[in-house]
């Protein structure tokens, strides 16, 4: 397992986000993080970046764990949050290296990435533009070249087709297909459709509690 969640449990004040949430996720396969609205996905999604953390529970990034190893699993972890921060009057390339820069890429190192981000990403035609100039379905792009310029083994998305139409959907989805080979990819939703679409496995949350935990084909035979 390269992501494991053990019985996490956050508490906002005295209300519990998260109700001892346990699950896992494998290289290969899209895991996807299915609830409602409030249902404590994106807080659990802060827990297992290091963003936030639990107040009892253990994650474990390929062995690492976020509160001691924060630096290792920043570099492990792609994260791209569900209000995506960009610079809106940056461009697009000047963007992806200044974040690789973050992560300590830089001279050709940084260029040669920012170069293959651009055309796993489709960006290399928009590379000169502002940030800002671009469609939302571009924007979502650009953030996913954020996510993965560091070539993170786990990669966690935030409800990434949130707001696009229907052509950019199946865009970011392939996208997110081509990009999950070999990696560990949760994706996190509250559209079933979503999960149907282009997930292996799904875990459901509701209320800060797992509800089920399996395989996409086993859950809807009723296994
Ligand atoms: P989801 O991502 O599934 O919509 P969240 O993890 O954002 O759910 O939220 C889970 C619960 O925790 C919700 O009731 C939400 O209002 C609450 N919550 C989230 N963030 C905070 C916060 N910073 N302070 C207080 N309550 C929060
Ligand atoms: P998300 O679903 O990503 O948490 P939201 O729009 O729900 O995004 O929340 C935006 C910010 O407000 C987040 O940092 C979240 O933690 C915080 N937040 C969410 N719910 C509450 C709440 N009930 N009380 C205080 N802060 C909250």
């Amino acid at each position: 397992m390269s992501l494991e969640v053990s019985q996490l449990t956050k508490l906002y004040g005295n209300q519990k986000a998260l109700d001892e949430v346990s699950f896992s996720a494998t290289p290969g396969r899209i895991l996807g993080f299915l609830g409602p609205n409030g249902a404590g996905k994106s807080t659990t999604m802060k827990v297992i970046t290091g963003y936030i953390s639990a107040n009892s529970g253990v994650v474990s990034v390929m062995g690492k764990d976020p509160v001691n190893s924060p630096k290792e699993v920043s570099k492990l972890i792609g994260y791209l949050p569900e209000h995506n921060p960009l610079y809106l009057d940056m461009y697009v390339r000047e963007f992806l290296e200044f974040s690789g820069g973050l992560y300590g890429m830089s001279g050709q190192t940084l260029k040669s990435r920012t170069r293959e981000m651009l055309n796993r990403t489709g960006l290399e035609p928009e590379q000169h533009k502002k940030i800002g100039q671009l469609s939302k379905g571009y924007r979502q792009r650009v953030g996913l070249a954020r996510a993965l310029i560091h070539d993170p083994q786990v990669i966690i998305l935030d409800e990434p087709t949130t707001g696009l139409d229907p052509n950019q959907l199946v865009e970011i989805r392939s996208l997110i297909q081509e990009v999950a080979k070999e990696k560990t990819l949760i994706l996190s939703t509250h559209i079933m459709q979503e999960v149907e679409a282009i997930c292996h496995d799904v875990v459901i949350i509701n209320k800060g509690k797992i509800l089920a935990s399996d395989s996409l084909s086993n859950l809807k035979s009723g296994v």
